[in-house]
């Protein structure tokens, strides 16, 4: 395991869902690859995240096959299901002591987390110990700014101090390294969103994980109910009014329903708005989440929600888009759908709106 001149291997692990891996993921592994002079660079797929566990997962097997075809024929990368093999949630300090123990001798590890993850990283599970079963190297992500990732640092692990430009240690061998990475506003939660509504994802991950994807179905709505009939079409119309209703409620701006049927696979309805703030968007999601719940109409899931540009909220036949206004206007899901029939909800009876001009 040591390379030709004895020294210890040097092997940078980069974990997460992937779910999927995109070229942010493959880029930011890149330049760690370079940067931190790793003779291999492993990409590790989360078996169960302990984060995630409140949405649907792609299964373990298809988020590894992407990684696998992502990194196809790049000699310094390798796809490792080491997190596959131990029940339960896939805790990384568990992982790196499992590692430890079976490497320590001929691997030094560099684990490598991007800054969203690492400013929340007190929610680890004994994230305190990270440091010290491996280098632990923040790479940039977009939005986050240096000197909030040094005041968390500080604050977080009040132990270390800075050594070096990027460099803060312990006087107990911990050892954090801050390191400057391409910003790729890349994230799997938008590519996932825009399966599912049909938006491009081309050139946001590798062609074959974009085709293996497709060929998977993953990433589309999973419970669509093909069967048509009226007594479906006049629930789901209720069920939207009184969504409808819920996001009026929570000052939801712009609220547009669109009728799907017959025109997209994944819903009847989308009904999209809009919040003036992500707080807003983040707020409304939320309470929406809790009060539909009652009126036992149930989200299925939520994607999008931690930033609050554009939350999905998966009603089964009905798609809820909630919005920051600027991230509407970019995406413009109206114009995508422009053959869909508007359909207004205000007042006692549903029907189509006028259309413009
Ligand atoms: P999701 O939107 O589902 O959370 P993600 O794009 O954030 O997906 P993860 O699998 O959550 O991807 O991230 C795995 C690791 O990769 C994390 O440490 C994360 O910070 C980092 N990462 C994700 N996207 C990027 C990116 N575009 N640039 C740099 N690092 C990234
Ligand atoms: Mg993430």
């Amino acid at each position: 395991m040591k390379d030709r001149s004895g020294n210890r291997k040097k092997v940078g692990l980069f974990g997460g869902t992937l779910d999927p891996i995109h070229l942010g993921h493959l880029r930011a592994g890149e330049e760690a690859h370079e940067y931190l002079g790793l003779d291999e660079l492993w990409f590790m797929p989360a078996h169960i995240p302990p984060h995630k566990l409140s949405r649907p997962l792609a299964p373990f097997h298809h988020r590894f096959r992407m990684v696998e075809l992502a990194i196809e024929g790049v000699e310094h990368f390798q796809a490792s299901d080491f997190e596959a093999h131990r029940p339960g949630p896939s805790y990384s300090v568990d992982t790196l002591e499992e590692l430890h123990r079976i490497h320590g001798p001929d691997i030094a590890f560099s684990f490598i987390v991007g800054s969203d993850a690492f400013l929340e990283i007190e929610s680890w599970k004994e994230y305190y110990r990270l440091p010290y079963l491996s280098e632990l190297v923040v790479i940039s992500r977009w939005p986050a700014k240096t000197d909030e990732l040094v005041r968390h640092l500080q604050e977080v692990f009040p132990d270390f101090s800075q050594s070096g430009k990027g460099f803060f240690t312990s006087d107990t061998g911990g050892k954090i390294r801050l390191l400057k990475t391409a910003r790729l506003e890349i994230s799997s939660t938008d590519i996932r969103q825009r399966v599912r509504t049909g938006l491009s994802v081309r050139y946001l991950l590798p062609e074959k994980v974009r085709r293996y994807m497709i060929h998977n179905n993953l990433y589309l709505s999973v419970s669509k109910n093909t069967k048509i009939n009226s007594a479906n079409d006049d629930i789901s119309i209720e069920t939207a009014r009184i969504i409808f209703e819920e996001i009026k409620n929570n000052k939801g701006e712009d609220i547009c329903v669109l009728d799907m049927r017959g025109i997209s696979p994944v819903a009847d309805f989308f009904i999209i708005a809009q919040g003036r703030s992500t707080k807003h968007v983040q707020g409304m999601a939320n309470k929406m989440r809790k009060e539909l719940s009652r009126n036992k109409i149930r989200c299925r899931s939520t994607e999008g929600e931690d930033e609050g540009k554009w939350v999905l909220m998966d009603f089964d036949d009905i798609i809820v888009h909630l919005f920051y206004e600027p991230v509407r206007s970019f995406y413009d899901l109206e114009g995508l759908w422009s053959e869909a029939p508007r359909l207004s909800m205000e007042g006692d009876h549903v029907h189509l709106e006028e259309a413009d001009g």
